[in-house]
């Protein structure tokens, strides 16, 4: 049999292309492939995250988890007020991290599948007085619940307060404006839509963002997701001059400036420009041809209204009768999805991805719905 097709929502399938690039000989850390791929990579990032100019990308060893942490070391002090906007267990564990920067959290909950309306994040904003920041998860890993950040981004610059999205399963895949939306900070990991595999954490910071670590004041706690100590290695990178703080991850460097060229070569498609909005409306169709093959199988979502369904991944109820063996059996059958990953209900549904590199190949998709279509049998 073939190898496995890795359709859990990250670490997902590559592109041949990006493992060519990221399967050479490890390249030294100042070596001119690896500053020129940085160099590229990092323009390449404010183009996929839609950011200014004027922003800041970071690329670090680390994951999704290094990103929050970078995000949360650099702008939160202790004592500081935030809300966070939760919707499963990574808005939790976003939470979590900022406890432990003796942050007073103010959480802001739905059920498990829902999301809560902007007039309840308003209202947590003003009770709470001068927030520092309000954080969110774009799409909720472990329920599959897309907030919009429109809204919520909206919010935060009305009350005075920082925005701050993890995109962790969404950046790549989900449209996200971040200059047109004026939102803060925006971070990844790079085995999701980007279509890498794990071991970088990606992060953009707007100029408002980066002032905010520049006045504050007690010093960042964590001296390695210091942006102070990042941001001049990083300038230097861009402008393709050897600069050292922490090793890079050099074979991801040299895949990231190619994952990140792929979405942006992605040609136009139904009516959206050649680029991240192709990709993103890309994504948009193959949620689509999965979910009508989904609903012909009596496959419910987790999320309970239409418009929190996320492009990259779907979170799906076991039908009466059926329980977690189900993932064994589409295992058996050649294809790798994922259990339930939030607490309340960990047991009652499973997860599929299908983002990056999958959502373009229609036989990703085709195989992914009769391997469930046969262990539902
Ligand atoms: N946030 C979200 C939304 C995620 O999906 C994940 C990973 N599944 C994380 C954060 C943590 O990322 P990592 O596992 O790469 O540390």
């Amino acid at each position: 049999m073939s190898s496995p097709l890795l359709m859990i929502p990250g670490p997902i399938e590559i592109s041949p292309a990006v493992r060519a690039a990221y399967s050479t000989p490890p390249p030294g850390h100042l070596s001119k492939p690896v500053m020129e791929a940085m160099s590229a990579s990092l323009a390449r990032m404010r183009e996929v995250w839609r950011a200014s100019a004027d922003s800041q990308p970071f690329v670090f060893a680390g994951s999704g988890t290094t990103a929050m942490d970078m995000a949360a070391q650099n702008l939160v002090e202790p004592g500081d007020r935030v809300v966070v906007v939760s919707t499963g267990y990574f808005s939790e564990r976003m939470a979590s991290m900022l406890r432990r920067l003796d942050a007073e959290v103010e959480v802001v909950a739905a059920a498990p599948g829902d999301a809560p309306a902007p007039a309840q994040v308003a209202a947590a904003l003003d009770r709470v007085g001068h927030p520092k920041a309000l954080f969110a998860t774009y799409v909720d890993t472990s329920t599959g619940v897309r907030v919009d950040p429109v809204p919520l981004a909206r919010l935060a610059r009305e009350k005075g307060a920082l925005s701050v999205f993890d995109g962790v399963c969404a950046t790549g895949g989900e449209s996200f404006e971040m200059a047109a939306w004026d939102a803060d900070v925006y971070l990844t990991g790079s085995q999701k839509a980007i279509g890498l595999p794990p071991g970088l954490g990606l992060l953009v910071a707007s100029p408002r963002a980066l002032h905010v670590r520049e006045t504050r004041r007690a010093p960042v706690g964590s001296m390695g997701l210091d942006w102070r100590e990042w941001q001049p290695v990083m300038r230097a990178y861009e402008e393709k001059r050897p600069a050292y703080f922490a090793t890079p991850a050099t074979n991801l460097v040299l895949a990231l400036e190619v994952g990140l060229g792929e979405i942006l070569a992605e040609p136009s498609f139904e009516g959206f420009a050649a680029g991240v909005p192709a990709r993103v409306a890309r994504t948009a169709a193959a949620a689509r041809q999965l979910r009508d093959g989904f609903g012909a199988l009596g496959l419910a979502p987790v999320p309970v209204r239409e418009e929190l369904l996320a492009n990259t991944l779907s979170a799906l109820r076991y039908p009466p009768g059926v329980d977690v063996s189900l993932v064994g059996r589409i295992a058996a059958r050649g294809v790798t999805v994922a259990g339930g990953l939030h607490p309340a209900i960990k047991d009652q549904y499973f997860r599929v991805g299908h983002m990056g590199y999958s959502a373009t190949r229609s036989d990703h998709l085709e195989r992914t719905l009769q391997a469930i279509r046969e262990a539902l049998a």
